[in-house]
């Protein structure tokens, strides 16, 4: 099958009618704006390239100022589809574009008319993908391999489009879009099918990478204080224990709030949820680098971190208990104080496991509950003999 305008055109058709039903599946299970606004740029591109065909029958009105208006309102909508992704706001002088276009019904139909009217659409073409090139800059956070393949997709096609534009200037270039005759619109139908699949690859590329980030999330953050979950904590622990030596001991700190049942029956489940949020705040905010905080499950939080020392511990575990303490206190008038229970422990050689450090843990909470609660429960085991430190 001899690849003439016809045939490409057809395999255009074919193609984005296939990227627009592709991408109206996804935005069905996941309700991303954008790709919506990119399955309705293609589903255009579809429309635009069938009505292209009946140039062939003369009707140049609808197959040529139509057809082309159609692809410049197509990569309208991908630019308007990459403005939600990245969430930039879209100047409205952008709808310029189908003024600019409309303006085209009043050229005079002389022999340049073919050029000038390639010459602008190009041109619209070129600006609308070059801007949401632009759009997919990253701005201070990283971008996706998909985002990035499709600036880079969205930045060769808009290229393409300044190059056809610049031909259509270039005296003696054959243009005759009536026929689709000349050896730019040639090019220029292989290159619509091209950028077809790569932008269309692209595009669920990048929301199936945010996707993916969101999904993470979810597995491994306690959805309340937004701090890692145990089986987060779980995956990343061991290189960090992995690193721990003499030179640089690790510490734990198993932190446990002290009556908070009494929050909860006095002041509702709501106002217990927000100390918990609050503490989790306190202990982010207050994170040594490198260090790894998760909740383990109802009042427990858990503290993980390198270049320990007994000081560290106990300066960190005061200050949380200090604060918490205070804002727990103002917050809710209990029976009995609301306050923090934390048991530490220091170590300078790798342990069997989380599991055990954490038990290790749980002993010297226990401990700290036992004698009366508000207080740090440190066990050194740098020590060649064991130490409990206790402070109030
Ligand atoms: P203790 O001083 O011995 O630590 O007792 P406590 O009152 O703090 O209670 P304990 O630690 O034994 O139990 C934790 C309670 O936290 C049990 C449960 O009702 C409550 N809880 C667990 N998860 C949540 C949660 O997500 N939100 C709220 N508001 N309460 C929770
Ligand atoms: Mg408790």
């Amino acid at each position: 099958m001899a690849l003439d305008p016809p045939t490409m055109l057809t395999i255009s058709i074919a193609l984005a009618a296939a990227a627009a039903l592709y991408l109206a599946v996804e935005w069905r299970s996941i309700r991303e704006p954008s790709l919506l606004c990119w399955s309705a740029g293609f589903a255009t591109i579809a429309v635009g390239s069938t009505l292209a065909l009946l140039r062939m029958s003369g009707l140049l009105l609808v197959g040529i100022w139509f057809a082309n208006g159609l692809l410049v309102l197509a990569h309208w909508l991908f630019l308007l589809g990459v403005s939600r992704f990245t969430q930039a706001c879209l100047s409205r002088a952008w709808y310029l574009i189908f003024a600019a276009w409309l303006a085209l019904l009043l050229l005079p139909d002389e022999p340049s008319w073919s050029k000038i009217m390639l010459l602008a659409n190009s041109l619209l073409v070129a600006l609308l993908s070059l801007r949401a090139s632009s759009l997919l800059r990253p701005h201070g956070r990283s971008l996706s391999v998909g985002a990035v393949q499709l600036r880079y997709v969205l930045m060769a096609h808009g290229i393409f489009y300044l190059i056809k534009a610049l031909t259509a200037v270039v005296p003696g270039t054959l243009v005759d879009l009536a026929a689709l005759r000349g050896e730019i619109i040639q090019i220029s139908l292989v290159e619509g099918a091209m950028a077809i699949m790569l932008i269309a690859l692209s595009m669920t590329g990048t929301e199936r990478y945010q996707r993916e980030k969101r999904i993470v999330r979810l597995a491994e953050r306690d959805p309340l204080t937004a701090l890692f979950n145990r089986r987060a904590l779980e995956v990343r622990a061991p290189r960090l224990l992995s690193n721990v030596s003499s030179a640089r001991p690790g510490a734990l700190l198993l932190i446990d709030i002290d009556n908070f049942k009494l929050v909860n029956d006095l002041f509702g489940h709501t106002a217990g949820d927000r100390l918990l949020v609050a503490l989790s705040e306190m202990i982010g905010s207050q994170l040594p680098e490198g260090a790894l905080a998760a909740r383990l499950g109802g009042d427990e939080f858990v503290i993980l971190f390198n270049d320990a020392s007994s000081e560290r511990i106990v300066a960190l575990g005061g200050s949380l208990r200090e604060r918490f303490h205070h804002a727990a206190s103002q917050a809710f008038a209990t029976p009995q104080a609301v306050t923090l229970s934390i048991g530490a422990h220091l170590f300078d050689h790798p342990p069997a496991s989380l599991t055990a450090l954490i038990e290790q843990g749980d002993m010297a909470l226990y401990q700290s509950k036992r004698g009366g609660r508000d207080s740090i429960r440190l066990v050194d085991g740098t020590l060649a003999s064991v130490k409990p430190v206790r402070t109030e």
